[in-house]
């Protein structure tokens, strides 16, 4: 998963870049870049956190009206230098710039058709495939330029492209990924969420639509969309309103935050809780649906785990001792408020169920007498091939195991999901979004090979 920010026609491009970047940090926190144009071009990317790669000498440094910026969370490629993005290439003295969000299905077959053409790849990144394909592409005019590119990607593309001073944003025919569009001043703003819009002073004006491409010089926006857009059914990943996009985000054409609450109600009445104490989330990803839910039930809503938002790195080697320092650093429960309480615990998602079972034991050893918890999705039960970096099936904790299993795994008293029909029925439209993690039904195919490494010397 990543984060990506387009700019046009600002003075300080760079910072709102970089602010936009501080609100995109949870979609990635691997890596982080920026690339601005003003004449010649400028990029600063590294791996780390975007206060790690970015300091106020950087910023200055990146100068020019239009930028583009990348929150790294890897889903193709090794988490190294050369895989961060923007990837910058320069073709006949003319800079392209990309920042991709999502994963292409059909890589395999572009790249083999790329490298028999005579492209040269210096990264493992399936969006590296993007640039080679533009400069192989007939380019007078942009609108047929990018549409007879992003026509022959298959799979989950939202993505931002720097042109010289020309900025193109686009998503993928069925929208896996969001991307939306804000007015800044005289020329705009492409944010993967509005959270990005409301710390720039941007404002909001819609979404970019599945199968739309828009091309922003200065400041004027044309829209184009790509063939068979009329007729292609939305596939939105639900997964990022239950777990991934911010809260206070509007995507998809509804705020997160309400949303995951509706989640919460829904559960609620498909799993209550007769004779539990309180409600409590798991911190900060259950905060939402657990208030609906408790309110659903007229049920006391606890905080009881703090989460540690400073936590960044440590030099602390875990040893045997503190062997769960990694989660007991950033999740603390409150004795007080659990010892001796049969506590129902709301969680949005379980994954390799690992991190949920150090979570339940930490809840117990503050001297709870019952934990049970229910879960605002289904079992995760096929890996993601869109965007989200679900592990392998035999990682997931959910694959072939019953509830009462899982539940056994996790050392919870009950465990409850919510039902498919139940999560789809609180969306706006739940007839337009993907739910291939719960259902093994993938809407835009799978990929031939499905390694995370496929560009990694794997090819023959
Ligand atoms: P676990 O119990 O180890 O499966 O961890 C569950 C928590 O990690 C939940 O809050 C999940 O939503 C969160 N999570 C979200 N995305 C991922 C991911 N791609 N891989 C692993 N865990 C994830």
């Amino acid at each position: 998963m990543c984060g990506i920010i387009g700019i046009s026609d600002h003075s300080e491009a760079s910072k709102i870049a970089y602010l936009g970047l501080y609100a995109l940090q949870h979609r990635g926190e691997e890596a982080a870049g920026i690339a601005t144009y003003d004449g010649s071009v400028h990029i600063i990317k590294d791996r780390g956190l975007v206060f790690d790669v970015f300091d106020e000498s950087a910023i200055n440094s990146l100068k020019g009206r239009v930028a583009i910026a990348h929150t790294r969370y890897s889903t193709t490629g090794s988490s190294n230098i050369k895989n961060c993005q923007p990837f910058l290439v320069t073709h006949r003295n003319r800079p392209i710039a990309v920042a991709h969000n999502g994963n292409l299905t059909n890589t395999e077959e572009l790249y083999r058709k790329l490298e028999d053409g005579g492209s040269i790849f210096q990264t493992s990144m399936d969006s590296e495939i993007l640039v080679h394909l533009l400069v192989k592409t007939p380019n007078g005019d942009y609108k047929k330029w990018f549409v007879d590119v992003l026509a022959q990607l298959k799979g989950s593309f939202s993505l931002v492209f720097m042109v010289e001073d020309t900025i193109v944003g686009a998503r993928d025919l069925q929208g896996f990924r969001p991307l939306v569009l804000g007015k800044l001043g005289d020329g705009y703003i492409l944010a993967s969420e509005t959270c990005a819009l409301d710390l720039t002073k941007a404002e909001f004006i819609r979404e970019i639509e599945p199968g739309e491409v828009v091309i922003i010089k200065g400041s004027k926006l044309e829209s184009v969309y790509l063939p068979g857009h009329a007729k292609a059914k939305k596939a939105q990943c639900v997964f990022e309103n239950v777990y991934f996009a911010r809260p206070d985000s509007h995507i998809f054409d509804d705020n997160v935050y309400l949303v995951r609450k509706r989640l919460g109600a829904q559960l609620a009445k498909e799993a209550p809780a007769p004779g539990v104490d309180f409600v409590m989330p798991i911190p900060d990803s259950g905060v939402s649906a657990a208030l609906g839910y408790a309110e659903q039930l007229k049920l006391p809503y606890e905080v009881g785990m703090i989460r540690n938002h400073y936590i960044g790195r440590t030099f602390i080697q875990p040893s045997q001792f503190l062997r769960d320092f990694r989660v007991r650093v950033k999740l603390n429960p409150i004795h007080d408020v659990i010892k001796g309480k049969k506590v129902l615990v709301v969680e949005d998602s379980i994954v390799r169920g690992t991190t949920s079972r150090s979570r339940v034991r930490e809840i117990r050893n503050a001297g709870a007498k019952e934990i049970h918890m229910r879960i605002t999705c289904p079992p995760i039960v096929s890996p993601c091939f869109y965007g989200i970096d679900f592990p392998s099936t035999e990682e997931l904790v959910a694959h072939g195991k019953t509830i009462q299993e899982i539940a056994d795994f996790i050392e919870v008293d009950s465990l409850q999901y919510l039902s498919l029909e139940g999560m789809l029925s609180v969306m706006k439209d739940g007839g337009a979004f993907c739910h291939a993690c719960y259902t093994g039904k993938y809407p835009a195919g799978i990929p031939q090979n499905k390694s995370k490494y496929l560009l990694e010397g794997k090819l023959a």
